[in-house]
């Protein structure tokens, strides 16, 4: 299940987005995005961090954290839904949704059009302005259901 949208689109939407909120394009912004791009585990600003240092050395838990935040204000990176945990990225911002394991805490996509299309009900459109709608699945994945 390939992301829709490819990784050269992906890396002028960084650009673009860049330049629209006055952000500088260095180095290690583009790294830490390309880094993002490539985890399909939705990591947390501390994974990201330890697979960062392997390629720049000198690079800060500061700057990626920092630079995670700024990515995810831009509307380049989504928060996925926290759980009073470390804040977990994913820079796959096409409508998908999630699985999430209660042992492991691994978080996989899956897309289903029935979920996409998911309607509202009437009481939360009073209360609440809805911007988006994504299903989390919780359980075992199946590495922890057959351990
Ligand atoms: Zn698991
Ligand atoms: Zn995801």
């Amino acid at each position: 299940m390939e992301a829709k949208l490819d990784r050269t689109t992906k890396m002028h939407m960084f650009y673009r987005r860049s330049k629209e909120h006055g952000l500088k394009i260095t180095p290690q912004r583009t790294a830490i995005y390309e880094e993002l791009l490539k985890a399909r585990d939705h990591p947390t600003a501390d994974v990201i961090y330890k697979r960062m240092v392997k390629k720049i050395p000198n690079i800060s838990f500061d700057t990626v954290n920092r630079t995670l935040l700024t990515f995810s204000k831009i509307g380049i990176t989504n928060v996925v839904e926290g759980y009073g945990q470390a804040k977990r990225y994913d820079s796959d911002m096409d409508l998908h949704h999630h699985f999430r394991c209660i042992q492991c805490g691994s978080i996989i996509d899956f897309q289903n059009k029935e979920y996409d299309n998911l309607t509202v009900p009437e009481e939360i459109n009073k209360q609440f302005k809805v911007i988006s709608k994504k299903v989390v699945l919780e359980g075992l994945c199946s590495k922890c259901r057959k351990g």
